[in-house]
């Protein structure tokens, strides 16, 4: 564990490298006010083996009822996901070892700010300013201290003030493709029927969005996994291509240039101990 908090303090250390690779912000004041902007699609990038590729990110936790349970469902899986968490959620006296839980099952955590806003519209930069760096204040210190590197807006909002906001801070929006929208109709039917038919026809890499927060993602999510495990026994039966799950240390990895992970790989042989570590350093 010694030789990773070393790894770890190393490659923060390397972190203003990454910082070519964060554009300007445009002059705000050039710009038409509302000028409605949005994420480029596929939210991860195109699929790097040419097999459809999955992954798997919840938003709104973490919640002491309902996340444990998504936790398990992942678990009996071996996926490894990106959970987006809310700082006021994160600050509940009785979230930290469910945080650890989180750290340690190899998942990767993410910013999604202090009290879930819509960026865009709140009055003042400032308040929206301190939606960002409270949310990862709070977060970042409810299990003892790591560090957010990846971000998602409420709501997946996307605006001038926003693009500033994230170019000042070294972030990026990390946006999704696949909206079952179970955080507004609570159906875990309708999630999984809408998740199993994108899924069937998928062709490159996708980013899932569901809400630990919500019963209908507890209960579709078990169901969603074995309708995965089903349709890629039967995809191996006929010779096709099966849904690959990228997992998000995975992700991580490839978003850092080789050599750092051939360090990292010296340092924690085992990539599931690099959730706590290797976000940190990810534009
Ligand atoms: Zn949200």
């Amino acid at each position: 564990m010694k030789s990773l908090l070393v790894a770890i303090a190393l490659v923060v250390g390397g972190a203003p490298a990454y910082a070519k690779h964060h554009k300007k912000p445009e002059d705000p004041a050039a710009a038409p006010k509302k000028k409605h902007l949005a994420w480029s699609s596929p939210a991860a990038g195109p699929t790097m083996s040419g097999d459809p590729e999955l992954i798997f990110t919840f938003d709104d936790g973490p919640n002491l009822k309902t996340t444990p349970a998504v936790l398990d469902a992942l678990k009996a899986h071996h996926i490894h996901a990106v959970f987006f968490m809310v700082g006021e959620m994160a600050a509940n006296k009785d979230a930290p070892p469910l945080i650890a839980r989180i750290l340690a099952e190899g998942h990767i955590i993410g910013n999604h700010t202090m009290t879930h806003q819509d960026l865009c519209r709140l009055k003042d930069d400032a308040r929206a300013a301190r939606e960002i760096d409270d949310g990862k204040k709070a977060i970042e210190t409810a299990d003892g201290g790591f560090t957010t590197a990846w971000f998602r807006t409420p709501y997946g909002v996307r605006c001038e003030r926003v693009d500033a906001m994230l170019a000042e801070r070294g972030l990026t929006h990390f946006h999704w493709d696949l909206d079952p929208q179970e955080w507004k109709h609570n159906n875990s039917k309708k999630a999984y029927d809408y998740v199993t038919k994108q899924l069937a026809k998928m062709t490159g890499r996708d980013v899932l969005l569901m809400h630990d927060i919500k019963k209908a993602t507890v209960e579709a999510l078990p169901q969603i996994l074995d309708w995965i495990d089903q349709e890629n026994e039967a995809r191996r039966l006929a010779h096709k291509r099966r849904i690959r799950i990228i997992q998000s240390y995975e992700l991580a990895a490839e978003r850092l240039p080789a050599g750092e992970v051939d360090w990292l790989h010296d340092a924690a042989p085992d990539p599931v101990l690099w959730a706590r570590a290797i976000a940190s350093v990810l534009p």
